[in-house]
């Protein structure tokens, strides 16, 4: 609970004595309350304007990192476009050299060698330089996607992000069913240091001793106690 603190003031305009918390003043009739309560209205609403202010500068000044951080994130990737251009034209010269060197080697039926070694450099050639094309490709759109909407491009990096970690992670799992189901655990120890019984396993078992063998109608056997199941 809020505790008032009367305190004592001069009356603003006689100078007597009155506490602050008194309708009026007690000698001249002066309104002493209504002149507090206007005294600490107008301290909150400057207080209340600072505290705006600040909070508009906060916003401005974050508004302006974030900016920096885009144009930053562009010129990172037209950086990176520029060396993906930079590498192209040397690798189309490289596979369409390479390309002509085949076509006239088939032509003139020079040595299979030089057929051979002109097919893998022309097509290593193509591979490259196609692969580059396209990674240029997705840069471009990444940096045209940048510049409209920066929060947008890295919202749809973190939504990359996610779809590559959901991936691993559904990866994993399959990995260890996969795993749980080729090595279950031990009904008897808990190992999981078992193996499946092949078909292969039983019938040279059965073979061995005939319907005494333990393989019979088990899928199951641990390594380490030797328990079937
Ligand atoms: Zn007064
Ligand atoms: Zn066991």
């Amino acid at each position: 609970m809020e505790e008032k603190v009367m305190s004592i003031v001069k009356c603003p305009k006689c100078g007597r004595e009155v506490s602050d918390s008194a309708e009026a003043c007690t000698n001249c009739g002066y309104g002493i309350k209504e002149h507090f309560e206007e005294i600490k209205c107008k301290q909150d609403e400057e207080r209340h304007a600072i505290l705006e202010k600040a909070k508009e500068e906060e916003r401005l000044k974050r508004i302006k990192e974030k900016q920096k951080e885009s144009e930053a994130t562009i010129a990172k990737l037209q950086a990176n476009i520029k060396e993906g251009k930079k590498i192209a034209i040397p690798l189309l010269i490289w596979s369409v050299f390479w390309t002509i060197i085949l076509a006239v080697s088939i032509l003139y039926d020079f040595n299979g060698l030089i057929i051979v070694f002109s097919a893998i450099c022309g097509i290593i050639g193509w591979f490259i330089f196609c692969l580059n094309w396209a990674s240029t490709n997705d840069l471009v759109k990444d940096v045209e996607l940048a510049q409209k909407n920066s929060d947008e491009y890295e919202s749809e990096k973190i939504r990359r992000a996610e779809t590559a970690y959901k991936a691993a992670q559904i990866n994993e799992a399959r990995r260890k069913e996969e795993e749980s189901l080729k090595h279950p655990k031990c009904p008897l120890c808990g190992s999981t240091n078992t193996q499946v019984i092949s078909t292969l396993n039983r019938a040279v078992s059965i073979g061995a001793v005939g319907l005494a063998s333990s393989k019979i109608g088990k899928q199951y056997e641990c390594k380490k106690c030797r328990h079937k199941w």
